[in-house]
């Protein structure tokens, strides 16, 4: 732990931290693989300065000594080409010892695997601000990092690191002071000298961070030609001693009188970003460009965002927004741990928070962007918020006009609209699902794939207009995908009648339907639950259909002793025409879908499973060849054993193709193989001494149907 960098009696001793491995991998990712886009390192840090200066700002609204140590709020930039360093000073928050060494190496960031997953697969290194972990882009560039920093409640400390597995934090007891906040000073690389260039420097600044709420200042060199008499040379001199170096150029002797040109270089803070708020323009004079960059300036976006709506609303209560949606859905946009939330509030130009949890609901956790309230206290804290009614207007307008841009996005492009919809449907149904007031709304912005959508998706709108006359209903079936439910047996009668069925193959889809219930005044009818009445039958069928249900009851009660409490009830069916059976779930019970939704969340427990599970009932075909056959064998013998097996065995072909999960996939194969042999001829003499390690199927079967008769 000793350092080696002692130097005279005041010299703090440096402690020596290992990074955390995931860091330090993502160190050795940045150091050594090759990036072009290495400037992007420039806008990590800033954004950084930014947000600590955020931090300072909001704790002085409440208690203003805390800007005391340094009243300024600014961010400097500074190259020094001397030492082929760069810092970056700002005014921020600051950190202390703890916050340098949590912050800076070694509590990881849930974003610190994703991204390197990410980079891996071949994804830019811009995106790194994204992931939360853009203070290490500084490695792009510099082969050594030292940050100074001072926080109101500690001392001043230097972080210090070349990579390679560790750090050093330092009390700070040089002769630098900084009051309050952070320098962060890059030892660049030999090849990366172009960033101590002013002309760089200050088109990154335009390119990246040009919407940073304070000044942003350069520091310039000024160099400047002077004619001065000889005799002046010596207090002039002496007069610029503090900014500037005075270099000779040459001797003018002409006019007699000794004169003399120098060039003179001087120092100077220039600011180069603009600062004036952009939502405080109008929005017909801002080019698409500055909304782009603005996103990327509060969103560490890479890309330009997809659209944007920039409005006031004036009357009673009075804000300003700007509000943006991205073109891709973030790395970690349903994760539970974190609330999703990027919405900066403003009161009157004064930066509040981030994450405003009560300025827009969760299902719009994606939408970014600005609020500049007039009408909220400045001295507005998390709690009082919550009952905020200003807020709560606010958070309205918001939602509003959120759904009139999403609406826009529709109608003006359809691939726009597409990408839009693959990386935020899932919030769309989340809406649906909860916030009763807009759902007939957003129900007009869901599109699905359909019998009849082919590769296109279809709205609820489309839908109605290719309805047939005489059909009342909605039809939809939910799935685990589109190819598990296109083919469904629930799926054959709809096709005959030429009605179209909606694919839900999303798991939030049996939420949000659960809620949508209707569209247009149209029922929304699940093609896979019980009570699915097509139209009205002639006379003759309904006779046929009475006559054939009289025929097989004899079938559905023996089908139902065979299986017990697997089902609830065995009824000939209205919708199936080719399938031999299938299971349909309770009008409000689970559909197969959710069980397997349900499964696949936290309820392990199968006790649980069990108990929550949908009750199915079974479905038969009288027109199928195979229950005509079982019908015949059942009469002839009730306990003829073939029946019994194939009953078993269309039982659980029906849980599979009705989209439910088969509980002992082994028994279901074995009773398969026993077909396969029968169908084969094979004898099963044979097959025992060959499978000897095996359960011998016939053994197994009579197994089964003795537990059955137990039970
Ligand atoms: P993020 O900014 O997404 O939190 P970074 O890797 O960019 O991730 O920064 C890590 C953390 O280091 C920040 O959250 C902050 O706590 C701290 N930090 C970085 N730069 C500064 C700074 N200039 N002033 C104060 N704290 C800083
Ligand atoms: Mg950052």
């Amino acid at each position: 732990m000793a350092s080696d960098v002692q130097m005279g009696g005041a010299a703090a001793e440096a402690e020596t931290f290992a990074f955390q491995a995931e860091i330090n991998q993502l160190l050795s990712l940045i150091i050594n693989t090759f990036y072009s886009n290495k400037e992007i390192f420039l806008r990590e840090l800033i954004s950084n300065s930014s947000d600590a200066l955020d931090k300072i700002r909001f704790e002085s609204l409440t208690d203003k000594s805390k800007l005391d140590a340094q009243p300024e709020l600014f961010i400097r930039i500074v190259p020094d080409k001397a030492n082929k360093a760069l810092s970056i000073v700002d005014s921020g928050v600051g950190m202390t010892k703890a916050d340098l060494v949590n912050n800076l190496g070694t509590i990881a960031r849930s974003g610190t695997k994703e991204f390197m997953e990410a980079l891996q697969a071949g994804a830019d290194v811009s995106m790194i601000g994204q992931f939360g972990v853009g203070f290490y882009s500084a490695y792009l560039v510099a082969e050594k990092v030292v940050v100074t920093t001072k926080h109101n409640d500690d001392e001043q400390y230097v972080w210090e690191s070349q990579a390679g597995g560790s750090f050093t934090v330092t009390l700070d007891t040089s002769g630098e002071r900084l009051g309050r906040g952070t320098k962060m000073t890059l030892y660049l690389k030999d090849d990366q000298l172009e960033y101590l260039e002013e002309r760089r420097l200050k088109d990154l600044v335009k390119k990246h961070s040009e919407f940073i709420s304070y000044p942003i200042y350069l520091w310039t060199e000024k160099t400047t030609e002077k004619e001065i008499s000889d005799d002046e040379d010596e207090d002039d001199a002496a007069a610029d001693k503090k900014e500037g170096d005075i270099e000779e150029v040459d001797d003018d002797k002409k006019d007699g009188k000794k004169k003399k040109k120098v060039k003179e270089v001087s120092h100077e803070w220039a600011q180069i970003n603009k600062q004036k708020p952009i939502w405080l323009r109008k929005p017909e004079e801002i080019s698409k460009e500055e909304y782009a960059s603005f996103y990327k300036s509060i969103t560490n976006d890479w890309e330009d965002h997809l659209a944007v709506k920039h409005f006031s609303v004036e009357g009673q209560l009075e804000f300003k927004a700007v509000l943006f949606v991205p073109r891709r859905a973030p790395f970690d946009l349903f994760d539970t741990r974190k609330k999703m939330n990027n919405i900066k509030l403003y009161v009157r130009r004064v930066f509040i928070m981030d994450n405003c949890e009560d300025l827009i609901p969760e299902w719009l956790g994606f939408v970014k962007g600005v609020v500049d309230s007039d009408d909220l206290p400045l001295n507005i804290s998390r709690e009082t918020l919550q009952q905020n009614k200003i807020l709560k207007v606010i958070r309205k307008n918001l939602v509003k006009k959120c759904i009139e841009l999403f609406f826009e996005i529709a109608e003006s492009s359809k691939d726009d609209y597409a990408k839009f919809y693959e990386a935020f449907s899932k919030n769309l149904k989340l809406g649906v699902h909860e916030d009763s007031q807009n759902r007939a709304k957003l129900a007009d912005l869901l599109r699905y794939h359909s019998t009849k959508s082919g590769d296109d998706l279809t709205s609820l709108k489309d839908y109605v207009t290719r309805m047939k006359d005489g059909q009342k209903d909605i039809y939809y079936i939910t799935g685990e995908s589109k190819k598990a439910v296109e083919n469904s047996p629930f799926l054959e009668r709809l096709k005959k009648r030429g009605y179209e069925v909606l694919f839900m193959v999303d798991a939030i889809d049996e939420y949000a339907v659960g809620q949508l219930k209707e569209y247009d005044g149209k029922k929304l009818v699940s093609a896979t639950k019980e009570g699915l009445k097509l139209d009205e039958e002639t006379e003759e069928e309904k006779k046929r259909k009475e006559e054939k249900k009289a025929a097989f009851e004899g079938l559905c009660k023996t089908i139902k002793d065979i299986l017990g409490d697997k089902i609830e009830k065995v009824v000939v069916s209205d919708r199936i025409v080719d399938s031999p059976c299938c299971l349909v779930t309770g009008e409000y019970g689970w559909t197969a879908n959710m069980e397997r939704i349900m499964k696949a969340q936290a309820l392990r427990d199968s006790s649980m499973g069990a108990y929550m599970s949908s009750k199915k009932t079974m479905e038969i075909n009288p027109e199928n060849g195979i229950m005509e056959e079982l019908r015949k064998r059942a009469e002839a013998d009730p306990n003829d054993k073939s029946v019994k097996d194939l009953v078993m065995l269309l039982f659980e072909t029906a849980l599979l193709t009705s989209g439910f999960s088969l509980e002992e996939p082994n028994t279901f194969a074995a009773r398969i193989h026993r077909m396969l042999k029968l169908g084969l001829n094979i004898d099963d003499l044979g097959a025992e001494e060959e499978d000897a390690d095996m359960p011998a199927p016939e053994e197994d079967g009579a197994e089964e149907s003795k537990m059955e008769e137990v039970d």
